[in-house]
């Protein structure tokens, strides 16, 4: 088996030669594909004002328009703009109120960091560790009886168990 071209707007694998390549590139169903991608990713507010002000193609309905997205006609349906419009209320709805001032969006994002910062360094509570009150009188115990050094734990290497 050759190798493969995979076109992720169409989620289609072909073999991939130079002909093929070109032919699938350069297909409707392809350039289509192509533009769908694109557009779900623009603000459907200006897609919508930039279709309105396209006529409606003729030939697209039949099948029959060669020029896929370089058209200048529109090629969305009633039922495009209907959802296209939806899509725009609804991000109408969310948007309410004019957009935050940068003075505000530093401000916020400064409590932001603030109130983030601590969980970065986990506020680990250290055991404390007392000699029973009997042992204090023996001397020289092995290492092993004595308490810790209190800072024993701040460099502590946590292993993953897994
Ligand atoms: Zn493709
Ligand atoms: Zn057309």
């Amino acid at each position: 088996m050759g190798r493969q071209y995979y076109c992720e707007f169409c989620e289609k694998s072909f073999a991939d030669n130079p002909s093929s390549r070109k032919n699938h590139l350069n297909g409707t169903q392809h350039k289509n594909n192509r533009k769908n991608h694109y557009n779900s990713f623009k603000d459907p507010d200006e897609r919508l004002q930039e279709e309105r002000r396209k006529r409606p193609c003729k030939n697209f309905p039949r099948g029959m328009c060669d020029f896929g997205d370089n058209c200048r006609y529109s090629h969305l349906t009633e039922a495009d703009f209907a959802q296209l419009e939806q899509q725009v209320l609804q991000r109408r709805h969310h948007n309410t109120g004019p957009p935050p001032s940068l003075e505000d969006w530093l401000s916020k994002r400064d409590k932001r960091i603030q109130s983030e910062s601590p969980s970065i360094k986990p506020d680990l509570t250290l055991p404390v560790y007392t000699m029973p009150s009997n042992l204090m009188h023996i001397p020289n115990l092995p290492p092993s009886v004595l308490p810790p050094p209190p800072d024993i734990f701040n460099n502590l290497k946590y292993e993953e168990w897994g």
